[in-house]
């Protein structure tokens, strides 16, 4: 019996209405992802290598033999998880999404909030207000008094635009997670670190 080793799951969309309701998931080894689905519907291949491309683009991830990777070697589960969820909102053959800026517009304020690297993997987010509590959480991030940083010491603008909108709204987001995680998509939280 041929099996695969997929390494462990760490998201799913269970049916996804953009491709016959086929179950697609995102698997962890090591630091590299794999998008993979049992269907074999002959949608699901090409469905997967859509959602591979978009992920690679909007979140400034490589390609590396089917599956993706930061070139800096970390995991950023939790920023990955959501790239994933967002991809899959979105139809095949879709424009590739780009990577968001820096800034996103907070509409009850009515200003733009942005955040600027300083390169090394160290942000500077407004301190006022939910922002940078919601980016540490979400992007998981070191706190570093005025700045954030990712612990792995690289840039990543991508993830910083992807979730700086959601960081505004942090606890809706975070709900929405926990009713994923409810869900038994996750895995225990004893298995989470490497
Ligand atoms: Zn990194």
């Amino acid at each position: 019996m041929l099996t695969l080793d997929l390494g462990r799951r760490v998201e799913l969309v269970s049916m996804d209405p953009h491709c016959h309701d086929i179950s697609l998931a995102l698997y962890l080894e090591g630091h590299r992802y794999r998008i993979h689905t049992y269907s074999r519907h002959e949608a699901a291949a090409n469905r997967v290598a859509f959602l591979r491309a978009a992920m690679a683009s909007m979140g400034a991830m490589q390609i590396v033999n089917g599956q993706l990777a930061f070139s800096c070697g970390g995991i950023h589960l939790a920023a990955v998880r959501r790239l994933f969820l967002t991809v899959a909102k979105l139809s095949t053959g879709a424009e590739l999404p780009t990577p968001m800026p820096l800034e996103t517009l907070d509409k009850k304020a009515g200003s733009m909030i942005q955040a600027q690297s300083l390169g090394n993997g160290e942000y500077r987010v407004p301190t006022e207000g939910p922002v940078k509590n919601g980016l540490r959480k979400l992007a998981e991030m070191e706190d570093r008094g005025g700045t954030l940083a990712f612990p792995c010491g690289a840039s990543h603008d991508a993830l910083i635009g992807l979730l700086l909108p959601r960081a505004l709204n942090v606890r809706a987001t975070l709900r929405e997670e926990e009713a994923a995680a409810t869900r038994g998509v996750l895995v225990a939280p004893s298995a989470q670190k490497e």
